[in-house]
């Protein structure tokens, strides 16, 4: 294998300068982007702004004067071109879990016909307990839930099933799967498509409207740096949205919140699937965070992504001291999303040790170690320290003191 010039890569990197976007610490090595992203200078700003002058000062007339009352869909709007969506379609709310569920009611409605919901096994946890909870309150004669494994995904769709929810990226391995592929396997079967871009959004060139994708949901503190809890987007397909009504039908989808009327009438478009008050500083972060990709192109920040992840393995597997690491992920890039994983039988020990180095990713039980690789910030100096770093802890056995192997509540 080619000795890589990092360098010369750093050199040639035509998105280096976005680095200045962000507020890191120093000797950090951040390789957990995936999980949550880092705070943008932009986000910074907003947020003091949000604050101080806007809530601050300006009270409740902000709703009005600073556009508070439709940052939910304007959010969306900058949200759109990133997915490969025309405007319209996208609005930002609530969680990933919450829109789930709101996105799997409505995919049921336009198959009444049919009862059943097809989803992987090892699909996010959440995604399967919304899952759940839309069956506990449907009642099992009306909703069934099929879950597959990946192998078998393909004989599961048949003219039965109404609705398919799928995650792109797989959260442990990083596999990825093609959307236009099983959009169009399950279109032949007349059968609804609910995607999961939590870990594709912000890191994947994504067409959704080219693919015919029906509907989707994806993560605002991952990719899109939003900050912790900031909203997660909805992408609801226009052909669709005047044939559905969303069950979580809160004023803020009312077609007139404040006339107050008694009864429910839905807003036209997707701004029905608002449901409560917009959340504004997580909005406004997240807003400003988005700035950040107005002067690059997903294809760019793909590239990259994939150069910093292929040099990470490259080093990783020419290291002897790191040989138990066992790569989960497709060794093939174009097969996953922005990320690595490896098993290791010291997997939680080894990412602490690490953390206490500046290197940081994280663990996922049962004992695996997990590197996302976003393209904005890190460079390829960053990927060779932290494999330098990796080889260090491992080859004096940093990764097996005791007080690493206390597991906290988050990982
Ligand atoms: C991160 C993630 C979520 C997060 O859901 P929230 O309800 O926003 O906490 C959901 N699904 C997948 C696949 C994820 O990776």
């Amino acid at each position: 294998m080619k000795q890589l010039d990092i360098e010369a890569l750093d050199q040639q990197d035509c998105l280096a300068h976005k680095r200045r976007e962000f507020v890191l610490p120093s000797e950090t090595i951040y390789l957990d982007g995936n999980s949550l992203g880092p705070l943008t200078v932009q986000a910074q700003r907003r947020v003091r702004d949000v604050t101080e002058q806007q809530w601050g000062s300006d009270l409740i007339q902000s709703w009005n004067k600073h556009g508070w009352i439709d940052l939910a869909q304007r959010c969306g709007e900058k949200i759109a071109p990133l997915l490969g969506a025309a405007a319209g379609q996208v609005v930002c709310c609530d969680s990933v879990s919450v829109n789930l569920f709101k996105l799997l009611a409505c995919a049921m409605q336009l198959n009444p016909e049919r009862n059943k919901i097809v989803s992987q096994a090892a699909n996010f946890p959440t995604d399967l307990y919304m899952l759940e909870g839309l069956q506990r309150m449907l009642g099992a004669q009306h909703c069934q839930i099929e879950l597959s494994s990946s192998e078998d995904l393909q004989s599961c769709l048949d003219d039965s099933v109404a609705v398919l929810l799928l995650t792109q990226v797989d959260f442990r391995s990083g596999e990825m799967l093609d959307i236009a592929e099983w959009t169009a396997a399950a279109h032949q079967h007349g059968i609804q498509v609910v995607w999961d871009l939590s870990h594709s959004a912000g890191a994947l060139e994504l067409e959704l409207d080219h693919w015919r994708v029906d509907f989707a949901v994806g993560c605002g503190y991952k990719y899109f740096n939003g900050g912790p809890g900031a909203p997660a987007f909805v992408y609801v397909n226009a052909k669709h949205q005047p044939n559905i009504e969303q069950p979580l039908s809160g004023w803020m989808g009312h077609r007139a919140p404040f006339e107050f009327e008694p009864a429910y009438q839905a807003a036209s478009g997707v701004k029905k699937f608002l449901s409560g008050t917009p959340n504004i500083l997580s909005l406004a972060a997240l807003d400003a965070s988005l700035e950040v990709f107005a002067d690059v192109s997903m294809a760019q920040l793909r590239a990259k992504s994939i150069g910093l992840s292929q040099a990470f393995l490259q080093l990783l597997t020419s290291a002897p001291e790191l040989h138990e690491l066992r790569c989960v992920s497709p060794l093939d890039a174009q097969q996953r999303g922005s990320q690595l994983s490896f098993e290791f039988n010291h997997a939680y020990g080894l990412c602490q040790a690490l953390i206490e180095r500046g290197v940081i990713g994280d663990f996922r039980a049962p004992n695996i170690i997990r590197f996302g690789f976003a393209p904005l910030y890190l460079s390829y100096a960053d990927i060779a320290q932290a494999v330098a770093i990796m080889i260090d802890v491992i080859s004096h056995e940093g990764h097996l003191e005791a007080r690493h192997s206390e597991r906290k509540a988050v990982t």
